[in-house]
């Protein structure tokens, strides 16, 4: 079959730049080492829509399976890497299993069909169809992605052009069914009524691997952002993003009146544990913590690692009789944790501080406050809770 020379050009174009994304992606994997895993998947995807793109370009008169359906299945599995890369780059649940059957599904239904030009409409039916599938999905796993950065009306704007590219290929089929005739401009890649089509997959390469850039900035900086935010160790939020809510929450108080409360609490004993099981084991102690105590907190609270083994909780529209309660829960939570360490059970306990918004307080006042009532707490006996505005009389003295 002889090929129409611009439509060369452009397959060679598409061919150009497939190659180019796959160094690309394969460069951010490997020396780079930036999102290893999701980028080699980028870079498998456009390395797949390469080798389809050549094998298609080859179809001639000779039937083979190899330019026909072979051609297309090794491009649909490229845009199933692709929705896996994104999966690897967000950290989303694999889908897997339903990609490889849905493949599985289509790449029999594409095997079945004779490798020749007759068989163009219907292969060109079911490519379109599992790419508008295949893109429809990955929309789907970027919006879920994007959603904790972004709002929804961005995030349709940033994947707008894979909607495109979806709603067109369903077009492609639904035109291959309809109107037959149209196959010569639309369901082949070498005849010069192709030309349209072509520029259209040359954007196509293009939008789609500028999107994937994007995704791998966004994950950049949604990781930066939780370095900076968090304590390593805990995953709690750290001193820093502590004082930014803390100073945001007073606004709110001067604005509204609606009456905020502090919990100090810092761990009894802790440099025994420390000194009796290593430093692992006292690390261990301090995520064990987070985590049980994290449960017992509602979602609006702001649970913070305030230094090496004290920590604080900001509990927004909480007073002092809630604060007081909260406070009670927290320490026997912690009394009743059944924390073991290579088989030997650590007892744990805190000393608690709590302090609810008056009048003429400020952010440093109310910290220092609550820091008075957990070593108050701590003088008191341990494992007890001190409220700031009563000092001298401790809530529950159990030690
Ligand atoms: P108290 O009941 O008076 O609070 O006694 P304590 O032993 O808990 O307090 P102290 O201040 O004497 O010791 C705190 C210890 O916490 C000392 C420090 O080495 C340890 N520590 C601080 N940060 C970390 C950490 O990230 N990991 C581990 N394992 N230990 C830590
Ligand atoms: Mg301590
Ligand atoms: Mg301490």
């Amino acid at each position: 079959m002889i090929i129409d020379p611009q439509a060369q050009q452009l397959i060679f174009f598409i061919c150009l730049l497939a190659t180019t994304a796959t160094i690309a992606w394969g460069a951010m994997a490997y020396p780079l080492r930036i999102a290893p895993r999701a980028c080699s998947y980028f870079s498998c995807a456009n390395l797949l829509v390469l080798i389809g793109v050549i094998l298609n370009s080859q179809r001639g008169s000779d039937p083979s399976y190899l330019y026909w359906p072979i051609a297309d299945i090794v491009i649909l599995t490229g845009f199933i890497l692709l929705r896996h890369g994104t999966q690897r780059l967000f950290r989303l649940k694999s889908s897997i299993k339903i990609d490889s059957l849905l493949l599985t599904v289509f790449a029999l239904l594409i095997l079945i069909q004779e490798p020749s030009s007759q068989s163009n409409q219907i292969l060109g039916i079911l490519f379109s169809l599992m790419t508008a599938i295949s893109f429809l999905l990955l929309a789907k796993d970027n919006r879920i992605a994007l959603t904790p950065s972004l709002n929804l009306t961005f995030i349709l704007l940033l994947l707008s052009p894979i909607i495109v590219l979806a709603v067109i290929f369903s077009i492609r089929a639904l035109l291959l069914i309809f109107v037959p005739s149209l196959s010569s401009h639309i369901a082949t890649l070498q005849s010069a009524d192709a030309i349209p089509m072509l520029w259209f997959f040359v954007i196509m390469t293009l939008l789609v691997n500028v999107i994937m850039i994007g995704n791998a900035l966004t994950r950049l900086v949604q990781k930066i952002r939780l370095q900076a935010d968090r304590d390593y160790l805990t995953g709690l939020w750290n001193r820093r993003s502590m004082h930014q809510r803390l100073a945001l929450l007073h606004q709110c108080w001067l604005r509204d009146g609606n009456a905020y409360s502090l919990i100090l609490f810092d761990l009894d004993y802790f440099k025994e544990i420390n000194d009796n099981y290593g430093h692992a084991a006292g690390d261990h102690v301090l995520i064990q913590t987070a985590t049980a105590l994290g449960k017992v907190i509602r979602a609006i609270d702001t649970f913070s690692r305030y230094g090496g083994e004290e920590f604080l909780i900001i509990l927004p529209a909480t007073d002092a009789k809630q604060v007081a309660l909260i406070a009670e829960k927290l320490r026997s939570t912690l009394n009743s944790l059944p924390l073991t360490w290579q088989d030997a059970s650590i007892p744990i306990t805190a000393s608690f501080g709590t302090i609810t918004v008056s009048q003429l307080d400020t952010p440093e006042t109310m910290l220092a406050k609550a820091d008075q009532a957990m070593y108050h707490a701590k003088r008191t006996g341990r494992n007890n809770i001190c409220c700031a505005t009563l000092p001298s009389t401790p809530l529950n003295a159990t030690a």
